[in-house]
């Protein structure tokens, strides 16, 4: 095991895990970040909570303008996990716990068309802007080392095989007492790659200065260990 720095002296103020779902950014970031002493903060279930909040409110996912406003208005909060069900952290909108409603399936079905508004990427980016100003944050995403913190002091992303993430995500949603067929996890992620990777604002890419890990053969230990010796190695 790769041990850190003394006083984490020489250690990045921002790290920024950019990947396609299920590439293992929450479980490594959250594991990362409890190490360090740092902030983790999902970017993606931001947007989870605004589409959660459009099709609670009757809003047309395609209706671009009141998604729009709605993002401006939301109040996400993201809270250390007050329940042991297997949650990283307790997910609150408008004041009310939301976490295990922001995975759903609908979620999953319309989080990529609503992530894809540009009025919703400004308002978001916005909030994860200025909770980076504090330092000492793990921020995960698509477009954090792209477009939300261009200068993070550490990138990586995390990649893994169509096959691989879908196995994993699959793996979940049986542990959860959800009952979903494998193609289903499968088609459901191509959906949602299709739609991040292209889109026209802060599409899912690499940032040219990334490190690029392949989670298809590595543990969890082996992964955290391999950004640990990037974190050791690194030119202060
Ligand atoms: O990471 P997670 O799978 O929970 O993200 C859900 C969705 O949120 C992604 O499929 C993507 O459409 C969107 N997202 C994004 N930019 C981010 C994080 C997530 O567009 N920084």
């Amino acid at each position: 095991m790769t041990s850190l720095p003394d006083a984490h002296k020489s250690l990045p103020r921002t790290i920024a895990i950019d990947g396609p779902a299920a590439s293992g950014k929450t479980t490594i970031g959250t594991l990362l970040a409890e190490e360090l002493g740092y902030l983790c903060l999902d970017t993606g279930i931001m947007y989870r909570a605004v589409t959660w909040q459009a099709l609670a409110e009757g809003i047309d996912p395609e209706d671009e303008e009141s998604v729009t406003k709605l993002a401006e208005q939301i109040e996400i909060d993201v809270l250390p996990k007050s329940v042991e069900d297997g949650r990283p952290f307790d997910v609150l909108i408008n004041g009310l716990d939301r976490t295990w409603e922001i995975r759903s399936p609908e979620v999953n079905q319309n989080v990529s068309l609503i992530s894809s508004y540009p009025g919703v990427r400004e308002a978001m980016t916005r909030q994860q802007r200025k909770i980076a100003e504090r330092g000492k944050v793990v921020m995960l995403g698509r477009d954090i080392g792209t477009v939300v913190l261009p200068d993070a002091d550490l990138k990586v992303y995390l990649d893994a095989s169509l096959k691989v993430r879908a196995q994993r995500r699959y793996a979940e949603e049986i542990a959860h007492g959800n009952c979903v067929h494998l193609d289903e996890v499968i088609a459901s992620l191509k959906h949602r790659d299709a739609i991040d990777s292209t889109r026209k604002v802060a599409p899912l890419k690499v940032a040219p200065d990334a490190v690029v890990i392949n989670t298809d053969n590595l543990t969890i230990a082996q992964v955290i260990d391999k950004i640990k010796t990037i974190l050791v190695q690194r030119d202060p």
